[in-house]
């Protein structure tokens, strides 16, 4: 199936699994992880808990509590210093893993925000790139695989990039 490009509040999505933008804690954080840990509600954070935190480029499976979506996956990218520090192979890692606990979990939708582009400064183009061939080296194995920008910016991005394909 083909890539979805969809702005959108990810903690709407009717999806199985939405892909959380975490911290290396797991405890929750701002951004899109505050807002997913709001929405699912106060069992994601416990649940979170047992988990012992997550590697960056690591990713980690919940159920979705109050969300529409059935799981959360939480993966941790990375913070951006420059490029120096494996930045983009760790990117990459934090959605390939994503993808990899998805089929072992039998999901079949999936959504991921533009992870590490938000507090953790990894410059947008080049975190799209990564995104969506991590996207297309599993688009035979899922029935939705969405990338759910939040602001124009992103979208103009992703469909540009997309359309070049
Ligand atoms: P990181 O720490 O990995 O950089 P952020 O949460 O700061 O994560 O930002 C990652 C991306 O998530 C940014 O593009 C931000 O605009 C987006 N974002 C924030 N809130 C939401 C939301 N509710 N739904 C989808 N994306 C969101």
């Amino acid at each position: 199936m083909a890539i979805e490009v969809l702005q959108a509040d990810i903690t709407r999505l009717d999806v199985d699994a939405i892909v959380n933008a975490a911290n290396t804690s797991l405890l929750g954080g701002g951004g899109v992880d505050g807002a997913i840990h709001r929405a699912a509600g106060p069992q994601l954070l416990a649940a979170c808990r047992v988990l012992n935190g997550c590697e960056t480029g690591e990713a980690k499976i919940t159920p979705g509590f109050n969300l529409p979506a059935r799981w959360v996956i939480h993966t941790v990218g990375p913070v951006w210093h420059g490029g120096v520090r494996q930045e983009a192979q760790l990117l990459f890692n934090a959605y390939d893993n994503s993808f990899q606990l998805a089929l072992t979990n039998g999901i079949k939708s999936i959504a991921f925000p533009c992870i590490s582009t938000g507090v953790y400064r990894f410059p947008k183009t080049e975190a799209a790139r990564i995104a969506i061939k991590a996207m297309q080296q599993y688009q035979d194995k899922f029935s939705r695989i969405i990338a759910c920008v939040f602001n124009g910016e992103d979208l103009a991005l992703y469909q540009k990039l997309l359309a070049e394909l």
